[in-house]
């Protein structure tokens, strides 16, 4: 299994799953989660509303998977990371699940490719230093079959050059 980074806009790449960053609900919000709704179309949320439907949304750490719409991706992975606040020890093994139960998902999808960008780093102030390494960590001790590559995309300056050194 092959590890890359880049820094960019996730909503551009062509791989075979993309992760987003969601909320509970899975109806869509800000950061990336908005980028992806705005980017993907209205057939990501609809399948995300069927999933609510009949789960009542997914729960921090957990993940589910959709369409990519109109993205170049061919699915998109939803996961709940955790706020930054209360049970820090809790909220860093979550952030853990949330990379593991993604590659749990693109496994089972028989995923080649899969896209990760920096969980919980936005608007839910996840210090990035620890995001980083949670997710370098998790994915390194990942055991797969199928997935041949995994990247992660940095949006900002500050992810990018962590994940540079860490990798
Ligand atoms: P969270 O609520 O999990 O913190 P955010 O979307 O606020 O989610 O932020 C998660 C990370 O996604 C942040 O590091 C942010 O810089 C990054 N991000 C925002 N927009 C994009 C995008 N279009 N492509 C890739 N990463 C993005």
């Amino acid at each position: 299994m092959e590890i890359k980074l880049i820094q960019g806009d996730i909503t551009q790449i062509k791989a075979e799953g993309i992760v987003n960053a969601a909320n509970t609900s899975l109806l869509g919000g800000g950061g990336v989660d908005g980028a992806i709704h705005k980017a993907g179309g209205k057939l990501i949320l609809e399948e995300c509303i069927t999933i609510r439907n009949r789960q009542g949304g997914c729960n921090v750490g957990e993940a589910v998977i959709t369409t990519a719409g109109n993205l170049p991706a061919k699915y998109v992975i939803h996961t709940v990371g955790p706020v930054w606040n209360g049970n820090k020890t809790e909220k860093e093994q979550l952030l853990a699940s949330c990379y593991s139960n993604c590659l749990r998902v693109a496994e089972e999808y028989q995923l080649k490719t899969i896209v990760f960008p920096n969980i919980s780093t936005g608007i839910y102030r996840f210090p990035k230093d620890r995001a980083a390494k949670i997710a370098i960590d998790t994915i390194k001790q990942f055991q797969t079959q199928s997935i041949q590559e995994i990247t992660f995309v940095c949006f900002d300056e500050e992810n990018y050059k962590l994940y540079q050194q860490l990798l």
